[in-house]
């Protein structure tokens, strides 16, 4: 049962010692209460406090870990119903589900297709993080045998799906130890899949025919039979349903901290849509709200990459810009003798402006300010990319003495800046450059010292 903010704190030190970030013990623990703050944040709770506090201080939904390795990626941790109240933490992860009935050819191209798929965005490696495999044969050597058969071929995590317990013991055993997801316990047969998940230290997947009242039921037998780890089917297979129910299971763990459907979520947006197109309108659906996992059943590398770029931007913390490093950054090995740019340090501008200074194949110098990782123009209308930021940024990275010159571009959106940077910065000559990153180029090769 969750404490309220009163009952947690009586149980911390009263000191008002400001170290959590918050004015008073009493503010800390309000925020504790609405599982906005972490308990580590206080650093004087007491162990007697802390085991007391455990239940307050537990996720509403459960972390669950797949896969090993670098193919790790982890479900569920989330603390809020809509990304702009804090941030989404844990990406859906992406899988594509094989059949063992398919042939053999097709599942090993399948495999290496995903496994070795990835794109690059804003400086991040995106990957799809899982393979479903579906005994559709109903044959446990055969399912045993196309898991060993896929493992030889990708260290990517396994969804391993069948309704019989002794299928997915066989496949279990062919698996490589990489933490796979069982799929799925159900009324008929969770006693012996929760054997199964236990021997073998993994996760599972639970699916209920008959709405939530079943499944909270389930995961309460599971848990009391000893399995922690617990992914949720709901089982609505229509855009709307699911979506009511995926929304009811997250208001619930969050608004109600009701442990038993506290967990994150499977889903499967082949099995709600009649084409291609809707299970991507489906998975869309699901990685905004509020899937921990989405089994696709095509891959096409056209429809991977909005998906995955989608992904990235509802759990990127809306707070908190992804942002660069501010310094000096070189590109085609650059001399005294090289122009300099500069630019803020929002990634997507820092990439934009990267990219066409790396493509030119001429060498320059890129001086990124700080701008609290807004892009241009954001940044100048709050004042975080002025004048003064630009001449702080050229005097402390000392990019001067890189340079027989004294001559530095800024963005064109920012032309206004020229004259009081000049004031800034006395000795040297501010150019204006492009509006648009992608006329940099043409730009560089007329640019003269
Ligand atoms: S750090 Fe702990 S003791 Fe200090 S104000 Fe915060 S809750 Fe109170």
């Amino acid at each position: 049962m969750a404490l309220s903010g009163l009952e947690i704190y009586k149980l911390l030190p009263k000191t008002n010692c400001k170290e959590c970030g918050f004015p008073t013990c009493l503010a800390f623990a309000m925020k504790l209460a609405a599982k906005q703050v972490e308990l580590d944040a206080c650093p004087y709770v007491s162990a007697e406090a802390k085991e007391a506090l455990s239940a307050a201080a537990a996720p509403p939904i459960r972390l669950i870990k797949l896969g090993s390795g670098r193919r790790e990626f982890q479900i569920g941790n989330e603390t809020v119903l809509f990304r702009h109240e804090k941030t989404f933490f844990n990406k859906p992860g992406l899988a594509l589900r094989i059949k063992d009935t398919e042939p053999a050819e097709e599942i090993t191209a399948k495999v290496e297709t995903v496994h070795t798929y990835g794109v690059e965005r804003v400086g991040i490696e995106m990957t799809f993080n899982a393979i479903a495999i579906e005994n559709a044969s109903g044959d446990a050597d055969t399912f045993a045998r196309t898991v060993a058969a896929a493992r030889a071929k990708t260290d990517l995590p396994f969804v391993l799906m069948s309704n019989r317990a002794e299928a997915l013991k066989a496949a279990l055993a062919q698996e490589g130890g990489h933490k796979p997801l069982l799929y799925a316990a159900t009324v008929e047969n969770w006693e012996a899949m929760a054997e199964v998940a236990k021997a073998g230290g993994v996760s599972l997947a639970v699916r209920s025919r008959d709405g939530l009242d079943e499944l909270a039921d389930l995961t309460t037998k599971l848990s009391n039979a000893g399995i922690a780890d617990l992914v949720l089917d709901p089982g609505s297979r229509d855009l709307a349903g699911s979506l009511a129910q995926l929304t009811q299971i997250r208001r619930l763990a969050l608004k109600k901290n009701y442990r038993p459907l506290g967990y994150p979520i499977i889903t499967f947006p082949g099995e709600v849509a009649s084409s291609e197109e809707e299970e991507v309108v489906a998975a869309a659906q699901y990685v905004a709200k509020y899937a921990g996992i989405i089994v696709l059943d095509h891959f096409d590398p056209a429809v991977a990459y909005p998906l995955l770029t989608l992904r990235l931007n509802i759990y990127t913390d809306p707070q908190k810009p992804i942002s660069v490093d501010p310094g000096i950054y070189e590109f085609n090995h650059p001399g005294a003798d090289s122009p300099l740019l500069t630019t803020t340090n929002f990634s997507l501008t820092y990439f934009s402006v990267a990219g066409e200074l790396d493509g030119s194949g001429i060498p320059s110098w890129l001086l990124v300010c700080d701008a609290e990782g807004m892009s241009v123009l954001t940044a100048w209308a709050a004042g975080k990319f002025d004048a003064e930021t630009i001449a702080k940024a050229v005097k402390t990275t000392g990019v001067a003495e890189k340079l027989n010159h004294r001559k530095l571009t800024i963005p064109g959106h920012v032309a206004v800046l020229s004259g009081e940077l000049e004031d800034e910065l006395p000795g040297w000559e501010i150019q204006v450059g492009p509006r648009e990153a992608v006329d940099i180029p043409a730009y560089l090769k007329v640019w003269k010292q």
